[in-house]
């Protein structure tokens, strides 16, 4: 694997699943796109296709069913899909990066057989339980305690904002909970929950901004009861192994936020040729196509961003600074340029059953998620020693 991805000369296998990818989200998301927002439905019908596709298992070795791709892999995916439809693409990127991808990490043998397979073939979806009512940026605020009983631990507390948490398709949930203390320190451990587990229950979904597509649920856990074998990885470092999947995490983010960003470029690109004012297209007008170029240009740049920071990953250096950098600028470009696309739409920018509307409501989550930009700035400014 090179140590360097280049816009321009993208090797043949990759820029054929992009292609194969884009014209899915064309020929099967997008048609379904705005009626599952309007009506806040999980869209089962998409999540299959892509199941069919294989997108689920793209950076999973076959023996775990997946596809023998890479992380990158997912990313080009993650840009495609989200070039139409960020609630479809932030299932994917939640189903694998942060579902499937912690089992595949830091789970035993026992445990990578019995949930990647369905996990991998998008059969089964994992939520990722780390925040917390009192612990968001501050994750290590984690207040759920799981303590030991017999051969079982008993988990008690609650997450909140959790994707893919509730759907009739969610087997797991992979939660941060308490399981000590050291030395005045909080251990912090990772425990696999089934969702049949009785204590406990997805609430009722939020009623969000945007990502109306997407399922996302406090959770409540009382008296959890399960096998002490269901702790995922070492005792006392699931904090540290969340980060680490959190790092990973930033790239696909970045990838999406880039394909939002360079869906509202497509859209203003085609409306300003078309809508007429004064006698003439508007793209005609400086100010528009000034506006058009200044996007294009930050979605070029943080595309640069997340490939790098892909390559560094996919080569086995570090990649920290540069993930959390492409995430920044990315969510930031696409919520640039979903406003600049809405002003060019005008009135019909403030439809919902415009696309360029629905990336407006939907980029501002991109800042936050998975690391709050201010986050990602602690973390960048970490890097420099500061
Ligand atoms: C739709 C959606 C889906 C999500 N999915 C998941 C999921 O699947 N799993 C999961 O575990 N979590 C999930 N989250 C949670 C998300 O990661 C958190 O909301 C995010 O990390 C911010 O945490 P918070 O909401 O507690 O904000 P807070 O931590 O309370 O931050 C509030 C504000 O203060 C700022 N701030 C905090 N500390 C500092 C500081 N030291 N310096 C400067 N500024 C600071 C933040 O940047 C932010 O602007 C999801 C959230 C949403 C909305």
């Amino acid at each position: 694997m090179t140590d360097y991805l280049s816009t321009g000369s993208l090797p043949e296998e990759y820029r054929q699943l992009a292609l194969t990818v884009r014209d899915f989200a064309q020929q099967v998301v997008a048609p379904v796109s705005a009626k599952h927002d309007a009506e806040h439905s999980f869209p089962y019908e998409v999540v299959a296709g892509m199941a069919d596709m294989g997108l689920f298992g793209l950076p999973f070795p076959e023996e775990f069913g997946g596809m023998g791709g890479d992380y990158f892999a997912l990313c080009l995916a993650l840009e495609e899909l989200g070039k139409v439809d960020q609630s479809v693409a932030i299932t994917l990127e939640a189903g694998v990066s942060l579902g499937a991808m912690p089992i595949y990490r830091f789970g035993n043998d026992d445990q990578r057989a019995e949930w990647l397979p369905q996990l991998t073939s998008g059969q089964a979806l994992a939520g990722f339980g780390l925040t917390e009512p009192d612990a968001g940026s501050d994750a290590g605020g984690t207040r759920t305690t799981a303590v030991e009983d017999g051969d079982s631990w008993i988990i008690n507390g609650s997450k909140q904002f959790i994707t893919n948490s509730g759907t009739d398709i969610t087997r797991l949930v992979t939660v941060t909970a308490v399981t000590g203390n050291n030395g005045g320190k909080k251990e912090i451990s990772t425990i696999l929950v089934p969702t049949t587990t009785p204590g406990f229950v997805a609430e009722p979904a939020y009623n969000k901004v945007g990502w109306n597509a997407s399922d996302t649920h406090p959770l409540s856990f009382t008296d959890v009861r399960v096998p002490r074998e269901n702790l995922l990885g070492e005792r006392g470092r699931g904090y540290a192994n969340f980060l680490r999947i959190l790092d990973e995490g930033r790239i696909a983010i970045a990838a999406l936020a880039v394909g939002a960003a360079q869906g509202c470029v497509d859209e203003s690109v085609r409306y300003a040729g078309e809508r007429q004012a004064f006698g003439q297209a508007i793209g005609r007008n400086q100010a528009i196509a000034f506006k058009i170029a200044r996007m294009e240009a930050r979605a070029h740049t943080a595309r640069t961003a997340y490939y790098d920071a892909a390559a560094l990953m996919l080569a086995g250096k570090p990649f920290k600074k540069q993930a959390s950098i492409a995430k920044m600028v990315a969510s930031e470009a696409a919520m640039d340029n979903a406003r600049d696309a809405t002003q060019i739409f005008g009135g019909n920018g403030f439809m919902n059953e415009y696309l360029v509307s629905r990336h407006y409501r939907d980029s501002k989550i991109l800042e936050i998620g998975e690391g709050t930009t201010e986050v990602q700035l602690m973390l960048i400014a970490r890097e420099l020693g500061l």
